[in-house]
């Protein structure tokens, strides 16, 4: 699969928002967000051009993709499942976004990072339901059973990873038993669940023309 492989915080600077790409240190005061708080490149600190329509919707699509670490095949595809449901198509695009296995991981503290969690899932500590899946685009359900199991290494890392990421807390439609490193679906994710600034009716809007 295709992948970024340029600087992180570069992207997080272009959004104007700490997207979570760099795992650890972007909880510590070095986060690039923090400490340069303009878009990058040569003209970030000048005055910032208007985006026309097209360009907003543009940066819209690219700053969804960039939280959830997806690359644009397989954002279409997502887009293509949400436009074909009965539900309000942006609105099915990000709960379609939110219940992949790796971010579920992230929104139960297990990840610093999307990245860190896709490396976690692949590894194949990570166990639904009983059964070990290793495919971070994994769909949960409500009522599934997320857990860590396997090697104490990983284990200790989650647990430090659970340490570090206490301040984002745990995602409203998730239940966390930390004793044990599980999680459980208890519901599907509502948009009022998605906390971060996203304007999904923009990316309608670019898909739709
Ligand atoms: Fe870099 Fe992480 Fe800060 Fe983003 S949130 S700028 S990836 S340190």
């Amino acid at each position: 699969m295709a992948k970024y492989t340029g600087p992180s915080c570069r992207l997080c600077r272009r959004e104007m928002m700490k997207l979570f790409l760099k795992g650890t240190r972007c909880y510590t005061e070095k986060c690039a967000v923090a400490r340069r708080a303009f878009p990058p490149g040569q003209h970030g600190q000048g005055r910032s051009a208007k985006l026309s329509n097209y360009g907003l919707q543009l940066r819209e699509k690219q700053k969804v993709k960039r939280i959830y670490g997806v690359m644009e095949r397989q954002f279409r595809r997502y887009f293509g499942i949400a436009s074909k449901s009965k539900g309000v198509t942006g609105k099915v695009l990000l709960q379609l976004l939110e219940r992949r296995l790796d971010n579920v991981l992230f929104r139960l503290m297990f990840a610093t990072s999307h990245t860190q969690a896709r490396q976690i899932v692949r590894h194949g500590s990570v166990y639904v339901n009983g059964k070990r899946v290793n495919i971070p685009s994994f769909s949960v359900r409500a009522g599934d059973v997320v857990e860590i199991k396997g090697k104490e290494g990983v284990k200790k890392t989650v647990r430090t990873n659970m340490e570090l990421s206490k301040d984002r807390g745990v995602a409203p439609w998730l239940q966390l038993d930390a004793d044990v490193l599980k999680g459980t679906v208890t519901r599907l994710p509502d948009r009022d669940d998605i906390q971060m600034p996203i304007q999904e009716q923009l990316i309608v809007e670019l898909y739709s023309k």
